[in-house]
Order: C-alpha cells, then sequence, then structure tokens
C-alpha cells in the first residue's frame, strides 16, 4: 500500500480513508457506473472505539464488525454517537449471540441459514426499524468460508421475505484471494443477484470487495465495499 498523504491531527485516518475513496471512485468510473454508486463501509474489527471514532471524525458512517462481543462493547462505547453510525455485523453468528446484534446493529450481512433469520426477526424490538440483512453466499465452494451454496440462496431468500422484522437488502460474499481471475467470483455472484431481482426480489445491496480487491468487485457490479486494512491498517491477529 502506498504511504497515505498527511492528515489533519484531528482526522488521523483521513489520507487513507481518502485513498480508499479514490480506488473507489477510479473503479466506478472505469466501470461505466454512476458515481457514489458504492457505499464504504469500513471494517473496524480488532481495532478500538477511539479508531472508529477517528474514522467517523473524517465522514465516516458504516462501521462493519465480525465478533459479537467485541462488536457489542464497541457499539456501547459509542453510544453518545449511535444516532450517527450505522452498525453492519459481518461475521459468522452463532444463536446464543443474536440478540444483542438483533438489538443494537442496523444491518447483519452474514445470514447463512433460516434458524439464525428466525432470532433475530424475533428479537427485533418493534421499536426499531425492520433489521436490514444480506444472505451470505459461499461463492466458491470453499469449505473454510461460512455462507450458502448458490443453489440454496433462492429458497433462503423466499423464506426470509416472510419474516416482518427484517428487510432483506442483498447477497454478500468473500470471494478467495488466490482466484486467478479476481472478476470472477464477484461476476457470480452478480449474476445470482440478477437473477434474484429478476424473479421478482427487490435486492440493491451487492456486498464484495475487501482492501485487496476492491476494483475488481466494482467492476463486476458491487454496491458496497468492506475494507478493513486500507483503512485502519494491518490488524494484529488473524482471528
Ligand atoms: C475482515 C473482513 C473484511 C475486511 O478485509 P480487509 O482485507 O482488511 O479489507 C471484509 N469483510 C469481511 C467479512 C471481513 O471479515
Amino acid at each position: 500500500m502506498p504511504a497515505a498523504p498527511p492528515a489533519p491531527a484531528s482526522c488521523p485516518l483521513a489520507g487513507r480513508l481518502a485513498a480508499v475513496h479514490e480506488r473507489i471512485a477510479a473503479a466506478t468510473r472505469q466501470a461505466g457506473r454512476a458515481p457514489g454508486s458504492v457505499r464504504l463501509l469500513a471494517v473496524s474489527k480488532t481495532f478500538d472505539a477511539d479508531q472508529v471514532r477517528a474514522a467517523h471524525a473524517c465522514g465516516q458512517v458504516a462501521f462493519g464488525e465480525n465478533y459479537a462481543q467485541e462488536a457489542l462493547a464497541k457499539v456501547n462505547a459509542l453510544a453518545d454517537l449511535r444516532e450517527r453510525l450505522e452498525w453492519h455485523f459481518i461475521g459468522p453468528l452463532q444463536s446464543n449471540k443474536t440478540r444483542g446484534v438483533a438489538e443494537r446493529f442496523d444491518w447483519v450481512q452474514s445470514v447463512e441459514r433460516l434458524s439464525i433469520a428466525q432470532r433475530l426477526d424475533r428479537q427485533r424490538s418493534p421499536t426499531l426499524p425492520r433489521l436490514n440483512v444480506c444472505i451470505q453466499v459461499n461463492i466458491d465452494a470453499e469449505a473454510s468460508k461460512s455462507g450458502v451454496a448458490p443453489e440454496q440462496v433462492p429458497e433462503l431468500a423466499e423464506q426470509i421475505t416472510r419474516l416482518p422484522r427484517l428487510a432483506l437488502r442483498g447477497l454478500m460474499a468473500l470471494p478467495s484471494p488466490h482466484a486467478v481471475d479476481a472478476r470472477d467470483a464477484p461476476r457470480r455472484l452478480r449474476a445470482l443477484f440478477d437473477a434474484l431481482n429478476a424473479s421478482g426480489f427487490a435486492l440493491d445491496t451487492l456486498s464484495c470487495g475487501m482492501s485487496g480487491d476492491l476494483e475488481a468487485a466494482i467492476l463486476e457490479g458491487a454496491t458496497m465495499v468492506r475494507i478493513g486494512t486500507a483503512i485502519f491498517g494491518a490488524r494484529e491477529t488473524s482471528q
């Protein structure tokens, strides 16, 4: 990664965020897509609440977290900013951890089974807006990765749309970093997304692309990229 330009002291992540926004804008232009059609989700897992605060000070609104306990502690620590932040859960979610996520998050992008969706639906307070969800797709059929097989997505999508407290927004995937063609998996994800919409769903979110492959994802139609390392730096542990 190129060195970030100097940032004002009040906003130490400004240079890195600006560089990420520039990458997104360049790929969006290259794809011939409308400026602003790709949202940036800042993945703050393993980084503390002060780092989230710093990114927010540079204008970042949406943050992604992978580990329920860590995430909920951070949401609490940033309670003063709650109305101005949008929290996305993007990690594997166990059934005993759904309640806090249903109560405190705005999105869950990592839904991969009906039982978890049903729990989130039951636990989402009627006083809150519906919980936005994406189905996580195991697009490369990797044994090590979460997500449902592409052929199982339509049935799960159908079931989720019947849950009143959830709003099915789209699909999420983490393509294999070892692909020969980085555009292949995002292209297949996009085809699945288009097929669902052609069959009557109204999905608007294709969440794909990370620090290393955001350009490929945007060229294939991603509407949201999830960026950790390029904003916050390398994570110490590979949890
Ligand atoms: C960690 C993580 C990211 C961010 O990855 P980087 O390579 O650090 O940008 C994106 N999506 C998910 C689901 C993650 O777990």
